[in-house]
């Protein structure tokens, strides 16, 4: 291994591959690398577009290396430069950090080294570099380009907007001479990135741009209904392999990492709100492979770089494509198997469209157009590979073939028609307006606008309508238009659209197209919602049940004991409904735990068994969910503190519950299969004698009602509360 890189002057091809292999062990550069690397060396101002794996930060660090003086990295997380600077020394390369995390004498040891030459590259915050103090500094230091990393934060229009990186330009200016400039990101739309360069007065920067296409990924996107059965049908069928699932809230990260995890999968959450123990712990349990699947915020898999992940769940909608596609980009790494799955649903677009609800205008209107960009790129049945591509300013010639809409077709129609008038209507207003406005027209609606600009004397004014087709196809079919390029979003005006050479084109020499009609998820969702219900009111399997029931008195007989002790009515329902075959299967049943299982599912399951095969009834594609709801945190709470055997009462006053509240609190968990030792307690407040006259009772009673208990056992010589102690004390002992 080398010792400290030192610089040295502009270096040949084959100079650069030598370094490349001494300080970094590639063999080849990946890639427009290499080319981007000989135009920073040339002293060009550089920018970069590649997508997050393809080796970006490669391409200033290596020229950093080469390059007399010190390279400045501008980028915004403090976390990440901290790790990149680690990756860096252990390189044997000498780059430091500069921000508020370091302590005044760390700072002025940075400065003199910097000075001194000795460090090729310091990475510094946008807020650090706005103070004079920084400025005056790197006026002494000798500079060999700066770097902006993740330079999709100048642009408002992106989705990742920092008023800080507005700054930069300015401050470069103020450290004198004319330093080349850097500017990379993963991810910029036209729009984006012309935004970036004018505000870097970069104009003149050559561009380099590696494909949006990632081949290895499948795409897909369905309704959000069922959702929790679906997902745990998708990671089963995944079983083993590493994947991670996005959702929009902690709750929701915590909710769904219990709910795999009840499940059997090993599922860990990860979010800002663990402590940063838990955090570190959870990620590298990740990353070692002693989890399969992490739960997450979108604040996860920012610097991760675990090449096998194989699968991305969008567990709630993305709040923008670029989001959606960084974040899907963690997926398959490697070049092998990497599934996307996003569940959609436009509440949640309703939910994200709050969020934004008290931002400045501009920041408003930019986050409702991502939004909107989400929506077409879910709800459209045109091919995904060619939506996302065209997003970020790539054209795909046909249909990838790899994606949902693809491999699964929605409705065709001849177009021809319908491009043509869309065309049109575009062209008589202008290309002064935005999609829903040319779509109203098209319709024949009235709003100011249509009224102020005259636009129901146009010729296409209401002629959608006569052709046919409502808001949705008519929104549609002038999305397909962009995505053909007969339309084009204009880069000025957000929102507005222009016809290009090409609809000129179609317009006088119309060619036949096909269009695809929008998927309707809320329909599709409508739909599954009656058939659940219908399902439902279907209910269990009648014969299986009678047929339990039977089994339960046998087996009750056989162990001497009450028949409710087994299983209760509901549990018994559940399992003709779900079929459970396995003891481990029949613990997902409510009101069954493990002890439970234990004792007296053998019989049942195998009953289970037979009946499946005797009928045959296909359960394989349908999952059981064991449910998290009965295990809340009061629940745990209590369960904990009776482990601990701690003072019923002092339980409830600490939860600022009544005693009867706790009693019902514990009866459901003792319902719900857990077993509870009571004893210490019990023993207090209820004498001996009484207690096995009560529990003699349950063994002999039909029901454990209390209400019949009481009766039984006169009100005069117990009280319901001892009645009540004891019967969960008969419970955990007998049937959990
Ligand atoms: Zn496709």
């Amino acid at each position: 291994m080398p010792l400290l890189a030192t610089a040295e002057p502009l270096a040949p091809a084959a100079h650069l591959k030598t370094k490349l292999k001494e300080v970094f062990g590639f063999g080849q550069f990946r890639g427009t690398q290499e080319a981007v690397i000989q135009n920073i060396l040339a002293g060009h101002n550089t920018f970069v577009i590649m997508p997050t794996g393809a080796g970006k930060s490669l391409c200033y660090q290596l020229p950093a290396l080469v390059l007399p003086g010190t390279a400045i990295v501008i980028s915004p997380l403090i976390a990440l430069m901290k790790n990149q600077v680690d990756q860096l020394a252990a390189f044997g390369v000498n780059a430091q950090v500069y921000n508020s995390t370091l302590t005044k004498t760390e700072m002025n040891r940075v400065k003199k080294d910097v000075i001194a030459g000795d460090v090729r590259l310091l990475y510094v915050a946008p807020e650090s570099l706005t103070k004079e103090d920084t400025i005056a500094f790197l006026q002494k230091a000798s500079i060999s380009f700066v770097a902006i990393d993740e330079a999709h934060c100048i642009s408002e229009w992106g989705h990742d907007f920092r008023p800080e990186y507005r700054k930069i330009r300015g401050i470069i200016d103020n450290l004198g001479g004319k330093i080349p400039l850097i500017a990379l990101t993963a991810t910029a739309t036209p729009k984006v990135q012309l935004d970036i360069q004018k505000n870097l007065h970069m104009d003149d920067a050559s561009v380099f741009k590696t494909s949006f296409n990632r081949t290895n990924l499948y795409y897909e996107v369905r309704a959000k209904r069922n959702t929790k059965k679906q997902l745990i049908q998708y990671v089963q069928q995944h079983k083993g392999k590493a994947g991670i699932i996005y959702c929009l809230s902690r709750k929701k990260v915590e909710e769904v990492a219990e709910l795999l995890r009840v499940n059997d999968v090993r599922a860990l959450p990860y979010h800002a709100g663990l402590d940063p123990h838990t955090r570190m712990h959870n990620q590298d349990a990740f990353l070692n492979e002693e989890c399969d699947v992490i739960v997450a915020t979108i604040a996860f898999g920012m610097g991760i770089d675990k090449p096998d992940v194989r699968f991305v769940i969008h567990y709630d909608a993305p709040k923008s494509i670029e989001g959606y596609y960084q974040e899907t980009g963690r997926g398959g790494r490697d070049g092998l198997e990497g599934n996307c799955l996003m569940f959609y649903s436009y509440d949640d677009i309703l939910k994200l469209e709050k969020f934004s609800k008290d931002k400045p205008v501009t920041e408003r209107d930019n986050a409702r157009q991502l939004l909107l960009e989400m929506t077409n790129y879910s709800e459209s049945s045109v091919c995904r590979r060619r939506q996302l591509l065209h997003y970020f300013g790539e054209s795909l010639d046909k249909d990838c073939g790899f994606c949902d809409n693809c491999r699964h077709p929605k409705e065709k129609f001849d177009g021809t028609e319908h491009v043509g008038l869309a065309l049109r209507a575009v062209v008589q207003t202008e290309a002064r307006f935005g999609l829903e406005h040319i779509a109203q027209v098209l319709l024949g609606l009235r709003n100011p606008h249509i009224d102020s600009y005259g636009h129901d004397g146009l010729p296409v004014y209401g002629q959608g309508k006569t052709l046919s087709g409502d808001m949705q196809l008519w929104l549609s079919v002038l999305r397909q238009c962009l995505l053909n390029g007969l339309l084009e979003k204009d880069i000025d005006s957000i929102g507005l659209v222009h016809i290009t050479e090409k609809g000129i084109d179609f317009i006088e020499n119309p060619q036949r197209i096909t269009l695809t009609k929008d998927h309707d998820f809320e329909a599709e969702k409508q739909e599954e919602e009656d058939e659940e219900k219908t399902q439902q009111a279907a209910g269990h399997d009648e014969a299986l049940f009678v047929q339990l029931k039977e089994l339960r008195k046998q087996v009750a007989k056989q162990k001497n004991l009450p028949p409710y002790v087994l299983f209760q009515d509901p549990s018994l329902k559940e399992m003709a409904t779900t079929y459970p075959q396995s003891l481990h299967e029949l613990t997902h049943i409510s009101g069954v735990g493990q002890g439970k299982a234990q004792k007296f599912g053998a019989p049942f399951v195998a009953a289970i068994k037979k009946y499946v095969e005797d009928n045959d009834i296909e359960t394989a594609a349908d999952v059981i969910i064991k449910s998290t709801v009965n295990r809340s945190k009061l629940k745990i709470y209590i369960i904990q503190q009776i482990d601990k055997k701690m003072d019923l009462t002092g339980i409830a006053r600490s939860q600022g519950i009544s005693m009867t509240e706790l009693m019902e609190e514990i009866e459901h968990i003792c319902y719900s299969g857990t077993r509870l030792n009571l004893d210490y307690y019990i023993r207090e407040v209820v004498d001996e004698d009484k207690q096995e006259e009560i529990y003699d009772y349950f063994m002999t009673a039909t029901t454990d009602n209390i209400a019949t208990a009481m009766q039984e056992l006169g009100v005069d010589d117990f009280s319901e509360e001892e009645v009540r102690l004891v019967r969960i004390k008969f419970l955990s002992e007998v049937a959990n």
